[in-house]
């Protein structure tokens, strides 16, 4: 991770309730307050309901908060759907983008991510873009490929390493328990900086990469330590905060 400071994000997705969420806060706060510095920074990100009450707990704490999602247009008549703009009013400075399960259950095509991006750029926000390879696509060789076409697509202009994160998480690594080799994170991680590179250029070398995917506290430390890994984005794992505090301590 040499020179990019970690960052370990929680994505609670659609877990829990009002209580849950502001205990678990709170828990988390605690151990900043109390517990040795991290080297990591961390990120929540509860469902849209929770994101005003968390913002108020987090207020003047190092724990950032983040969005799961939000709508490619600034503002108008798409019921149901939250706008870059109100996630930053509501005190988010991230959101997630692109994430394989909104991709899966609503169709979200990398061009799409894309138009999301930009706009959450345009409200001020940092998108984590989310890309990864189904088990198909793996099993065919074609995971350079895939990563490759979602980094292409899914970034837009004027992306740079203060306003993007990029997470790499393998389909069928998530949830399952399952996950890459070092080896393998590895070689995506360099394909991914490397594209980074040609289209960022010196921006592209100080972007995050995030590796997501059934990290848990008893293989964080051997993740986190992969080069041009700078960090997690986590699900299951960071409902619990002993897993999630685990995860962030393992990051050097
Ligand atoms: C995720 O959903 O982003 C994720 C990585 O989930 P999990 O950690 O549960 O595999």
């Amino acid at each position: 991770m040499a020179g990019i400071r970690a960052l370990v994000a929680g994505n609670w997705k659609m877990n829990g309730n009002r209580q849950m969420a502001a205990t678990l806060t709170e828990d988390l706060l605690r151990r900043t307050r109390t517990g040795p510095e991290l080297a990591a920074d961390l990120l929540i990100c509860p469902p849209f309901p929770y994101l005003i009450p968390t913002a108020q707990q987090l207020t003047g704490s190092r724990i950032a908060l983040g969005a799961q999602d939000c709508h490619a247009d600034a503002s108008g008549a798409h019921t149901g759907d939250i706008a870059a703009a109100m996630l930053k009013d509501a005190g988010c400075s991230h959101v997630i983008l692109g994430h394989s399960e909104r991709r899966a259950d609503h169709g979200e095509a990398s061009g799409l991510v894309c138009a999301k991006a930009k706009v959450a750029h345009g409200a001020g926000l940092i998108a984590i873009v989310c890309v990864g390879e189904t088990e198909a696509d793996r099993d065919a060789g074609n995971t350079l490929k895939i990563v490759e076409k979602q980094i292409v697509e899914s970034l837009p202009e004027g992306s740079t390493s203060s306003n993007l994160v990029v997470a790499y998480e393998p389909v069928w690594a998530i949830g399952t328990g399952k996950t890459p080799t070092a080896a393998d994170v590895e070689s995506v991680h360099r394909h991914i900086r490397k594209l980074l590179g040609g289209r960022l250029g010196g921006e592209g070398a100080k972007v995050r990469i995030l590796y997501g995917g059934s990290v848990k506290p008893s293989n964080a430390t051997e993740l986190m330590a992969v080069p041009e890994v700078n960090g997690a984005l986590v699900g299951g794992a960071s409902l619990k905060a002993d897993d999630f505090w685990a995860i962030a301590a393992a990051c050097r």
